[in-house]
């Protein structure tokens, strides 16, 4: 089946499915499919997908975009760390994986294993950042005179967003994902949440430590905004 949405023709599947309502899904390859309940005529199914094509058509550019926007692990290519392009290396013989100079070397014969030994590699290298920076910031709000505990720090893989605080806890979650942004957008999640064992909410006397303790703040966070998480 096909819709059309300013002048472009997009190809949509319909899969039966024992529900109620008409769903839209935009799979991660772009690909439209539509469940719906077994007696709803095509005819119905059609309206709601052309109703839709405004939403659909913008869901489909942004899942093309980020997907390109993936790195694709080949031998050469270039993936984002800490905010700066490195370029991967295939090392042909087993080794550790090490960045220098803007090239990080890693053992792997196809982009999958690649992929892998690059992920090992972030989790050992995100979870020693991370330890450093949670000693430096809570050090910096107890040197102003806060009273915040050493936080103990989760790192998770999150969609929504980039850190969270359980103050009851002194827990705080840290995104993993962060480690392809500047080094300042990291701190800047670390000083939110931290500052959210003075003030739980988002309230100006909130972004008024934040902004005391680091001063910075608006200018990374405005690079984590303008990014899709
Ligand atoms: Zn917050």
């Amino acid at each position: 089946m096909q819709f059309t949405y300013q002048g472009q023709t997009y190809t949509y599947t319909i899969v039966r499915k024992r529900m109620k309502n008409i769903i839209l899904h935009v799979r991660r390859d772009g690909t439209v499919y539509v469940s719906a309940p077994p007696a709803a005529p095509e005819t119905v199914i059609h309206r709601f997908v052309e109703e839709n094509g405004a939403r659909l058509a913008a869901r489909i550019t942004d899942v093309t975009r980020s997907r390109q926007a993936e790195p694709d692990f080949t031998d050469g290519s270039q993936i984002p760390h800490l905010g700066e392009p490195v370029t991967l290396h295939y090392s042909d013989r087993p080794c550790p994986t090490v960045l220098t100079d803007g090239v990080l070397t890693l053992f792997a014969r196809t982009p999958e294993e690649a992929r892998l030994s690059h992920r090992r590699w972030l989790v050992e290298e995100c979870v020693a950042l991370y330890k450093c920076i949670n000693r430096e910031v809570s050090s910096a709000f107890i040197q102003a005179g806060y009273d915040v505990p050493l936080a103990r720090i989760e790192i998770k893989e999150m969609r929504s967003r980039w850190g969270s605080c359980t103050a009851r806890t002194g827990r705080i979650s840290m995104n993993f994902r962060l480690m392809q942004y500047p080094l300042g957008c990291i701190y800047g999640v670390f000083y939110h949440e931290y500052a959210h064992f003075i003030h739980m909410d988002h309230s100006p006397a909130f972004y008024a430590v934040v902004r005391q303790l680091y001063p910075d703040y608006d200018r990374y966070d405005a690079i984590l905004k303008r990014k899709e998480k």
